[in-house]
């Protein structure tokens, strides 16, 4: 069988974490077995459809590297194709209009709480008379079209990943609205989700549906319309929430959800499409956490996806991130901080590319996501340092001052400075102060950056050197000090 899969979104919001790692699964299947992925766009919901959210949906695929072979398509430009489907379970007699007004709904629904009763349409207009269809048309009510669901029957499917899934037809709500008037009067013009769905997988070949687990009782419902069109049933396989950390659907709730802000948080593609693979899969060999989608790819299975929830872990991601940041060239990595110490004010357009390569290369190893460079590089952006309470309590340790102003002196009389002279200078000093190297380095770690711990103190110095700010911290100091 060749493979096709899909990942069908909604353009009702941004891309959705919840979808791209739908996308994945979906893509990494494709790949695994030379398939297609198409992309399919279901704005059939022209309230909430706007056009930057699928823009929005396709630059996040694209950034995660998730490419389709075909599409995007869109639902509304097949509206004649869910029309003829529809006319075709009329013409069978497997839907009818339904002609109930919304105030009857609601007092269907508040009878059956008051009795307990789960809610769900109790197909009362399923066998109307022409007579009485007629009596309907004639007030100017205007149907919806309702696809019967059968209460006795138990809905079975070999799920991939749930193996056994069993749905009992009376717990589907009775007999299911699958087309409205649409916006322009046309009767029937609107198709709704589920009708839609089956009508696109039917004509786009779909092999296989990989697609949330919240989307199993759809499942059942869909299966009943594959039957009813006479159309054979793809694979399906459901796929685990992702999770909080309460053990409950990731929402907004939890700070982020889409595509777009982990974005903005700072975290790459590549590691952030690493980790959601990881959401409910994992490599044969468990010990490999780190993979490319390609490498994913030549060993993804559905068999291997959980049926648990995954919960989503952010040190897990920070730590993916971090090991992606950390293994990058300099010059790659310089070009993805630009923007970040932009948007913070930093003047990095004054700046020596070369002296931000070195700038990147020091700071790298502390980085766990691209935007953690605004606080970690501030000393070399700001005009004065704060002191910490540390570095303070250093800076005032007897003798200290006179360190600084030896190394101060030293640094005035020179143009630049080299790593042999920083070495040879710290060296001098540590000598003709007689003290300990150690305090040497501190003290000229507090004056430069207001802390007693940071990235390579040489490098560091080298850099400020370059900008001529270590001569300026240098002389702040001894006014901080003295003041
Ligand atoms: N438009 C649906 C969604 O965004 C697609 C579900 C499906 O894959 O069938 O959830």
């Amino acid at each position: 069988m060749s493979v096709r899969v899909r990942i069908a979104p909604s353009p009702t919001g941004n891309l959705h974490i919840g979808t791209a790692r739908t996308a994945v699964f979906n893509w990494l299947f494709a790949h695994r077995h030379q398939g297609v992925f198409v992309l399919r766009v279901e704005d059939t919901d022209a309230a909430r459809s706007r056009p930057e959210y699928t823009e929005n949906i396709k630059s996040g695929l694209e950034w995660l590297g998730l490419n389709w072979d075909e599409g995007p398509f869109f639902q509304t430009q097949r509206l004649d194709q869910y029309q003829q489907a529809i006319q075709t379970l009329l013409d069978k007699g497997l839907a009818y209009p339904c002609y109930c007004s919304p105030e009857e709904l609601d007092e269907m629904r508040e009878t059956q709480q008051a009795k307990g009763q789960a809610p769900g349409y109790d197909n009362r207009h399923r066998n109307l008379s022409p007579s009485e269809k007629e009596k309907f048309e004639a007030e100017g009510r205007k149907p919806v079209i309702r696809f019967k669901i059968d209460g006795d029957r138990a809905i079975a499917w070999k799920d991939v990943i749930r193996d056994t899934v069993t749905w009992q037809g009376c717990d589907l709500g009775g007999d299911m609205v699958i087309a409205r008037a649409a916006e322009n009067d046309e009767p029937y013009g609107q198709a709704l989700y589920n009708l839609a769905v089956v009508v696109d997988d039917i004509d786009m070949n779909i092999s296989h549906v990989i697609r949330g687990e919240d989307h199993i009782a759809n499942t059942a419902k869909q299966i009943l319309l594959y039957e009813a069109l006479a159309e054979e049933i793809p694979i399906f396989a459901h796929t685990p929430l992702i999770l909080n950390e309460e053990g409950r659907k990731l929402s907004k709730r939890d700070g982020v959800t889409s595509i777009d802000d982990f974005r903005k948080m700072g975290f790459l593609p590549e590691a952030l499409v690493n980790y959601m693979t990881l959401l409910g899969w994992t490599f044969p060999d468990s010990t490999k956490e780190i993979f490319t989608l390609e490498e994913a790819a030549q060993e993804f299975d559905l068999d291997r996806v959980n049926k648990a929830g995954a919960k989503f872990d952010w040190d897990k991601l920070d730590w993916l991130n971090s090991q992606y940041l950390h293994q990058m060239s300099a010059d790659k990595l310089t070009d993805l901080l630009i923007p970040h110490w932009q948007e913070a004010g930093y003047a990095v357009d004054k700046m020596d590319r070369d002296w931000l390569e070195k700038l990147t290369a020091l700071t790298a190893p502390t980085l766990n996501r691209l935007t953690d460079v605004i606080k970690e590089t501030s000393v070399f952006f700001v005009d004065s340092v704060e002191y910490s309470s540390e570095a303070m309590d250093l800076l005032q340790q007897e003798g200290v001052a006179t360190v600084i102003t030896e190394i101060a002196e030293q640094v005035n009389n020179t143009d630049s400075i080299g790593e042999d002279d920083a070495q040879a200078l710290i060296k001098q000093v540590t000598k003709s102060q007689k003290v300990k190297k150690g305090l040497v380095m501190r003290s000229l770690r507090a004056s430069l950056t207001g802390e007693l711990h940071g990235p390579d103190l040489t490098q560091t110095w080298l850099l400020l050197n370059q900008l001529g700010t270590d001569k300026t911290r240098l002389q702040q100091t001894l006014d901080k000090i003295a003041g």
